[in-house]
């Protein structure tokens, strides 16, 4: 039997935006994200990996904006404070791991509270450090594609 992680479950009856894309632009992965945000309800996380520059903050951007919680120009790369919060009910976080190191950097940069109530964790660099939470999670690969174009993948 195969085994059907609740991941792909998820992204399969979850997500109406094609699983995968190529932009062309920072505008464009900005506005797939306003798009794939529409799909989105909390609790879940939204699990995203790519290289630097990949276009994670600029997907970041739109999601944020598409959940209507910030304008796009009020987000902002969480890399140095971890972790940043959204909207006027604060139901959606932003995170980066890039700069965590150990565990006890894990441990200690104040994740725990996102999990008080049902919310949005958008977080970059997710592979760094496993998340133990039930919550459902959607991953999302960006690539470099040459130039300007980014392939964004639901995997
Ligand atoms: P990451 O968070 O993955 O390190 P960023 O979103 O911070 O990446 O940076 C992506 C950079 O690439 C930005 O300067 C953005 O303007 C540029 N860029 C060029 N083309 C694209 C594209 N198609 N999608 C996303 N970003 C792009
Ligand atoms: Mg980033």
């Amino acid at each position: 039997m195969p085994f059907h992680s609740p991941v792909r479950s998820l992204s399969r009856s979850f997500v109406a935006v094609a699983e995968q894309v190529t932009t062309h632009s920072a505008e464009e992965t900005s506005a797939w994200g306003r798009e794939f945000a529409k799909q989105l309800q909390a609790p879940v996380l939204v699990l995203l990996s790519g290289d630097l520059g990949s276009g994670k903050t600029t997907l970041t951007k739109g999601i944020v904006a598409g959940l209507g919680a910030a304008e796009e120009n009020d987000v902002t790369s969480p890399t140095y404070t971890l972790v940043h919060v959204y909207g006027k009910d604060r139901k959606v976080f932003h995170g980066d791991l890039y700069r965590i190191e150990t565990f006890h950097d894990f441990e200690t940069m104040g994740l725990e509270d996102v999990f008080d109530k049902p919310a949005i964790l958008i977080l970059e660099w997710s592979e760094r450090f496993p998340l133990k939470t039930p919550w459902p999670a959607v991953r999302i690969q960006l690539e470099h594609a040459g130039g300007d174009s980014r392939r964004i993948s639901v995997l």
